[in-house]
């Protein structure tokens, strides 16, 4: 039986990694995830077959309330408080695995056994507070700002030495449960000092390292309990979380210790002077300007999730191809709220992957382009960060769509995106404000073009 279990597992990794592998294409990331899921089922099937586990009753109430729970949220949540959600989810794997690290705990474990332990504790503690703290700032129930005080450095430098302190001498002295619990507090304070001096416009980084500490505090829970699955899997979301980690450090321009110790924005005033005025236009001058121009460039933002705007834009798109323009897409790699976001709202609308470009693909050519059309997206189409050595994002690549011939910016107001900086662009001589809802500014467009 035991090898059968083992056999059972090495199945269910092979289809985490061809699922994983699969996910790299929007082609394929549906059959990918479907793939990855049976494997998940194949691997809870062998780990309730597996011996240690005999108490099938808590596992039926822990899945129909966990469920429950699970199946509500995802049901009800709106579409732009996904990543709020995503950061629970991170921190509740990170508790789950704190938890299972507790109940690792056995007479007689061996001191391998006892630090697997104590690491389970400390990264799933401090992804837990981590993430509740990124959740906080993401729905902005506490202030996104960086939080840095007096001293921050050596505090934070005390509860690491405390935490190497207590889990060493847990693992010394594994009947003195005290520093085990000294282990917990401080991972839990840890991770609330980790993301607080983290500012509002860094959260990207922060949600894919915290994704990437959640598989690493599995892959610990999984050495814990001595559970093969658990650490395959575990190692492939911390792995992967890592690599989008770096992407993501790479997009805004930074290095990781650069983004985990200096509070981004917290010492940098917003120095960026606006020159120029504001220049309105209404739909059906917009429209007659689209109407004449062979190449455009949408630019989606934040912005186009709150209107929920995907399926007009697709409209749009159509109506401007057969009109006889070349339409693409300018996607920046930390637009929206999540990792992927544009690219998983345009996959919803069925507008095809190729009409997709990255930053780097677009950005050549948007001198070319007629019309650069900016949907509800503000700091990263901001060109303070190119021009401006004062503005707090200065350094971020950004889509240069203030090189287009013509910029149309759909927005409500002149409110400030989640930098909550100053945009030149909006000023700039070829910019033309297009106020309103994104979709009812949509909607108004396919109007004039149908
Ligand atoms: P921004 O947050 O910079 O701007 C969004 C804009 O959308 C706002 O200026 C807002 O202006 C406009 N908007 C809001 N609702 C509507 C609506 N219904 N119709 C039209 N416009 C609307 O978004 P970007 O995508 O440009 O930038 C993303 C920012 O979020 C970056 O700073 C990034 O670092 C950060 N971030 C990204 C994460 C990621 O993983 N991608 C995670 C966390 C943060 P107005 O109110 O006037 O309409």
């Amino acid at each position: 039986m035991d090898n059968l279990i083992q056999y059972a597992y090495v199945v269910a990794a092979a289809l985490f990694i061809f699922g994983l592998k699969q996910l790299g294409s929007a082609a394929t990331a549906r059959r990918g995830n479907m793939i990855s899921s049976s494997g998940m089922l194949l691997a809870i099937v062998a780990a309730l077959l597996d011996q240690g586990i005999l108490d099938y009753q808590m596992i039926v109430i822990g899945m129909v309330v966990g469920g429950a729970i699970g199946a509500y949220v995802a049901r009800t949540v709106e579409m732009t408080a996904m990543p709020e959600m995503v950061a629970m989810f991170n921190g509740f794997g990170g508790m789950a695995s704190l938890l299972v690290g507790m109940a690792a705990i056995a007479p007689g474990a061996d001191a391998f056994t006892l630090t697997t332990i104590v690491l389970s504790i400390l990264i799933g503690g401090m992804t837990f507070t981590g993430s509740l703290v990124a959740y906080g700032k993401l729905s902005e129930r506490i202030s996104s700002a960086a939080v840095m005080f007096a001293k921050q450095q050596m505090v934070n430098g005390l509860i690491v030495a405390g935490i190497v302190l207590s889990g060493v001498m847990f693992v010394n002295n594994p009947d003195a449960t005290f520093w085990l619990f000294l282990v917990v507090v401080l991972s839990l304070a840890f991770g609330i000092m980790a993301v607080i001096p983290i500012g509002g416009a860094d959260m990207p980084v922060v949600i894919s390292l915290l994704n990437s500490y959640s598989g690493l505090a599995a892959c610990a829970a999984g050495f814990a309990v001595d559970n093969n699955i658990l650490i395959v899997a575990g190692s492939l979301v911390g792995a992967s979380g890592i690599i989008l980690t770096q992407i993501m450090c790479k997009a805004m321009n930074r290095s990781l210790s650069n983004v985990l110790f200096s509070g981004f924005g917290s010492g940098v005033q917003d120095t960026t002077e606006v020159e120029g005025e504001i220049k309105p236009i209404s739909v059906e001058d917009a429209y007659y300007v689209l109407e004449a121009a062979s190449s455009v460039a949408i630019v989606p933002g934040y912005g186009m999730a709150v209107a929920q705007a995907q399926h007009v834009v697709k409209e749009l798109t159509e109506l401007m191809e057969q009109n006889g323009a070349e339409v693409n897409f300018g996607i920046h790699p930390v637009a929206g709220r999540m990792p992927g976001h544009m690219n998983v709202l345009l996959a919803e609308a069925d507008v095809p992957y190729d009409q997709l470009l990255e930053m780097d693909d677009i950005n050549p050519r948007m001198e070319t382009v007629d019309v650069a059309i900016v949907i509800g997206a503000n700091d990263v189409v901001n060109p303070a960060a190119r021009e401006n050595e004062g503005s707090p994002i200065y350094g971020m690549p950004v889509i240069n769509v203030d090189t287009a011939r013509t910029v149309f910016v759909l927005k409500r107001s002149m409110a400030s995106g989640f930098a909550g900086i100053e945009n030149p662009l909006f000023y700039k001589e070829n910019t033309r404000m297009l106020f309103g809802d994104a979709k009812e500014s949509i909607g108004g467009l396919i109007r004039e073009f149908s």
